[in-house]
């Protein structure tokens, strides 16, 4: 049988703030264990919670870049779990009104709706090792976003692939928008998935299973193929899907059931009274939205229709945002877009490795951009000048110089060694001057050439002469 493949999915964001969602403590990744906790973010009783006005801009700017309406006024909710990585029992988070909604993202050639962001704190860590676990509470309290798309709604991600693509791209914009680092290897982004399947065309939804907190886009995609493919299966048989949880074990490429509906928790949420109402004004939204710098899809734009880049090197130069960070300033140095990309894509990004970081500058690089053009400097010497720049504070020209790669010598010395030619050629010269025959001046530039080892240039030289013998 065929069917329709719905695809829901709640992505987790930290932001990037200097501070916790509600202390003071740092944002901060890799410190030593339980090293960055105050009492508000372990929950000790009566320690009350602040708000973190950056954390609620970036919500906002997070939103703005997707389109979404800004919510006037926003509350926080405490939702209740009881969890080791949650000493409050509850999570500061919100439900009924949160910052943004209604947006939408767009993928492939089509706008997936997205029903909101909300602002909440991170839970602390659980580590488990053998028999034991252990827990770190430095993340409890970071801030973190939750987007929400919107699976009641048309379009819906249908596969996998549109999956990978729309978290790919939202990471994309997170980071350009300057809101989030979504190292994934962090964990500074996560995703729960949810698949339900129904009957080709049917206007009916499935039964809805949830995958939580699946680490890294590979094995989203993978964890989603099984999930459809395994549903696919029951409904062939004739069986019914269950409305569960699954646990995505992404070592033996298999899911298995964490918990089912009947015992699923009920939250128990209500507004926070610790924290009283965000509200956002129009004059707010205004400046966040100045400060909001070009996201991936309007640059693409630039680079291709402005540039005349190909979609493939926009792609490749917009993948990484400090290698478009590098090429926009690059092109503000010396507007030759195209030259630049060539350089870029080829050049700078084989010496980039591991996602290191850009090591010249782009003064340096423009310089030798331009020498080649300018043809002072052979394309295979300016590769050997990139290397022996690359990584270190030495400037382009000083070096380009004392090494002798440059194909031009300095006026004087030119103007010396053709002197010596035509003292030495004196003969020729008085030929040339009687008979002014084009094949004797252009032996006269082949001499200086010889004389200057291929470091001069060619017409330069025929310049000058022309203007001494005519
Ligand atoms: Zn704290």
């Amino acid at each position: 049988m065929q069917y329709d493949v719905v695809i829901g999915l709640e992505v987790h964001a930290e932001l990037n703030t200097k501070t916790k969602c509600f202390c003071s403590c740092k944002n901060q990744y890799g410190q030593s264990p339980n090293s960055n906790c105050c009492p508000v973010c372990v929950g000790l009783p009566g320690a009350l919670p602040v708000l973190n006005g950056e954390a609620v801009k970036k919500t906002i700017k997070a939103g703005l870049a997707m389109g979404f309406e800004i919510n006037k006024t926003a509350i926080f909710e405490r939702k209740n779990y009881f969890y080791p990585d949650l000493p409050k029992a509850y999570q500061i988070s919100q439900l009924e009104k949160p910052i943004c909604i209604n947006g939408s993202l767009r993928i492939f050639d089509k706008d997936i709706p997205i029903n909101r962001i909300h602002l909440e704190e991170d839970a602390g860590k659980l580590i488990h090792q053998g028999n034991i676990s252990m827990i770190d509470y430095n993340r409890g309290g970071v801030p973190l976003i939750e987007l929400v798309t919107d699976a009641l709604k048309e379009p819906h991600i249908e596969s996998a692939d549109e999956a990978i693509e729309f978290l790919t791209k939202l990471r994309q914009i997170y980071i350009y928008a300057g809101v989030a680092e979504c190292e994934l290897e962090k964990g500074q982004m996560r995703a729960d998935v949810n698949i339900s399947l129904k009957p080709k065309g049917s206007a009916e939804y499935g039964v809805k299973v949830e995958m939580k907190n699946i680490m890294g886009f590979k094995s989203v995609y993978r964890a989603i193929n099984y999930e459809i493919n395994r549903q696919k299966e029951i409904l062939d048989d004739g069986g019914t899907i269950l409305q569960e949880t699954r646990k995505w074990d992404d070592e033996k490429g298999e899911s298995f059931t964490l918990r089912t509906k009947e015992n699923s928790e009920d939250y128990r949420y209500f507004p926070d009274p610790d924290l009283i109402a965000i509200h956002i004004s129009d004059e707010d939204i205004e400046e966040i939205k100045k400060s909001l710098s070009p996201l991936p899809d309007q640059l693409k734009q630039i680079y291709t229709s402005n540039y005349g880049l190909s979609e493939y090197d926009a792609d490749v130069i917009l993948a990484d945002k400090k290698i478009s960070d590098f090429y926009n300033q690059c092109v503000a140095l010396y507007p030759q877009p195209k030259t630049i990309a060539n350089w870029i894509t080829t050049e700078i990004l084989a010496r980039i490795k591991n996602n290191e970081d850009i090591a010249i500058s782009g003064e340096n690089l423009i310089w030798i951009i331009k020498t080649v053009d300018e043809k002072k400097l052979q394309r295979n010497n300016a590769k050997e000048l990139l290397s022996i720049i690359w990584g270190t504070d030495l400037d382009a020209q000083t070096e380009a110089k004392s090494r002798g790669l440059l194909s031009d010598l300095d006026q004087s010395v030119i103007l010396g060694i053709l002197d010596n030619v035509l003292k030495e050629k004196a003969e020729v010269v008085e030929q040339y001057k009687r008979e002014k025959d084009p094949k004797i001046l252009n032996f006269l530039v082949g001499q200086v050439m010889k004389a200057s080892l291929g470091k001069a240039n060619a017409q330069e030289i025929m310049q000058i002469l022309r203007e001494k013998l005519n």
